[in-house]
């Protein structure tokens, strides 16, 4: 078995015992492998493990990816893409025409520009509602106070679809104290549906705090150093 394939199995175990851990249903939590810094062949390999779903962050990187694994498939089909990194508007067009999720639209503008720029013909671009919960200046996402509105905003636009809130809480290694955020985030999430939108996707939890997102519900988590390795970001940082 190669190195990729043994973590991936190893991430799939993790996630399977926090899910009956918490009681949850088997198989409700999706698993998103994060190829970002990572190599076509990285994810070929994950791939041939049975992982169809990969997120990117940077997006010249993933167009070249794409286009190289254009023909890879799993179960007779193709690989599906989440773009899960900061999104400027500048930057919008490519990310419609090639993405199937955006896990990372951080206010209504973007959404707007990937509804417009959807092309036709293509299924709603999937998508959920970045939400800022650490409350750090640095950090992008909507503010809770805001996460209503905007939602039903984006919910309105006609060429995507809501799915949920993403979040990216601030790296705490205490497990004691990563699941308050996440808790905060799935009761946005529960409170959006109690107002009838129909979300059903809380994605949330990283290599290091997974555990802790899954018993708060999460139902995609973004993996990528536990399945990868560590990454090295070269002359971009
Ligand atoms: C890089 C990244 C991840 C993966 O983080 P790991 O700690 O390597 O698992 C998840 N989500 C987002 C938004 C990322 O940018």
């Amino acid at each position: 078995m190669s190195t990729i394939a043994a973590h991936l199995d190893d991430v799939l175990s993790r996630i399977a015992n926090a899910t009956a851990q918490a009681g949850r249903p088997t198989g409700s939590v999706h698993l998103l492998a994060v190829s970002k810094t990572f190599g076509p062949d990285a994810v070929r390999e994950a791939a041939a493990a049975g992982q169809r779903a990969f997120g990117e962050n940077y997006v010249q990187e993933s167009l070249e990816k794409m286009a190289v694994l254009a023909r890879e498939t799993v179960d007779g089909e193709p690989l599906e893409w989440h773009f899960i990194g900061p999104l400027q508007s500048n930057k919008t067009r490519p990310v419609a025409e090639h993405f199937a999720w955006v896990h990372s639209v951080d206010r209504l503008k973007i959404a707007e520009r990937l509804s417009a720029q959807r092309p036709a013909g293509m299924p709603a671009l999937q998508v959920c509602l970045q939400v800022n919960i650490s409350g750090e200046a640095s950090k992008s996402g909507v503010p809770p106070e805001d996460v209503p509105a905007v939602a039903r905003a984006i919910a309105a636009l006609p060429n995507l679809r809501l799915r949920g809130l993403m979040a990216i809480p601030e790296p705490q290694t205490d497990p004691a104290r990563q699941r308050a955020p996440f808790r905060a985030v799935r009761e946005l999430f529960d409170a959006l549906r109690a107002d009838g939108l129909a979300l059903d996707t809380l994605s949330m939890g990283m290599s290091g705090d997974l555990e802790a997102a899954i018993a708060e519900g999460a139902t995609m988590v973004r993996i990528g150093t536990a399945i990868f390795g560590a990454r090295d970001y070269g002359p971009r940082a």
